[in-house]
């Protein structure tokens, strides 16, 4: 049941999207996983739809360097509380309905399971693919969809992995990209991968309108140019191999 002040607070959207739906975003847990460029404006706009659980993970404090694009960290937080804490404060002040999960922590092979076992969903806002393949494993075994994104400069990528349905990550990069500390980019292209990731969370959950299911899309901001590329699933892959 949606309360009086939810039915206000949504009604621009449960006028073409339905209160069923709403319900279902009421009921989903997303976990967001990375609170930086990406995760900024993707748990900011799950928040203000509706989602009724965020589960945000990320071990890190906001830097100077941040502050172009991570826009959930102001310039006196810098190098003060957690990114999660501050996250969490931000998000509930934004919408108290939604039920927020903050973990300071780092993911790994022992605590993923534990931290992640109630999200219906995870959203990919990382920027490094050690961590990226950690989480790919963990959602093709337990077959939850996973959001991918990853940003540099005026370029974008986003694509929708649905275990046992989709290639994984692994099947699309087998190599990881090289990982590097400091990589350049925009805060217009990280704002704008991280809302299509909330989209696709929203229109997954919902079931309305088409995902980025076996697509990698890839978006130029500099030259306004998208294009689809088909992906598909590698029959040899070490991870989602017989799923
Ligand atoms: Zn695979």
């Amino acid at each position: 049941m949606l309360s009086k002040r939810e039915l206000a607070r949504y009604n621009r959207q449960t006028m073409f999207l339905g209160i069923e739906n709403q319900l279902k975003l009421k009921n989903a847990c997303v976990a967001v996983i990375g609170l930086g460029g990406l995760g900024s404006p993707a748990s900011i706009y799950l928040a203000v739809a509706g989602v009724g659980k965020l589960i945000l993970i990320d071990s890190q404090k906001p830097e100077i360097s941040n502050l172009n694009r991570q826009i959930l960290y102001f310039d006196d937080e810098v190098n003060g509380e957690a990114k999660v804490k501050l996250a969490a404060l931000k998000i509930k002040k934004l919408n108290p309905d939604v039920n927020v999960k903050a973990l300071n922590v780092k993911l790994t092979r022992e605590n993923i399971k534990g931290l992640l076992k109630d999200a219906s969903l995870v959203i990919d806002a990382l920027d490094n693919f050690e961590t990226r393949y950690l989480v790919n494993t963990f959602c093709v075994e337990e077959k939850i969809p996973l959001i991918h994104s990853a940003v540099e400069g005026f370029m974008g990528q986003i694509t929708t992995i649905i275990p046992g349905v989709t290639p994984c990550l692994k099947c699309i990069f087998p190599i990881p990209l090289p990982k590097r500390e400091r990589f350049p980019i925009l805060g217009v292209t990280a704002g704008l991968l991280g809302i299509l990731e909330a989209s696709e969370a929203i229109k997954l959950i919902t079931g309305r309108g088409e995902i980025l299911a076996g697509t990698l899309l890839l978006y130029d901001l500099e030259r306004n140019i998208q294009e689809k590329i088909k992906v598909k699933r590698n029959p040899d892959c070490s991870v989602c191999r017989g799923v």
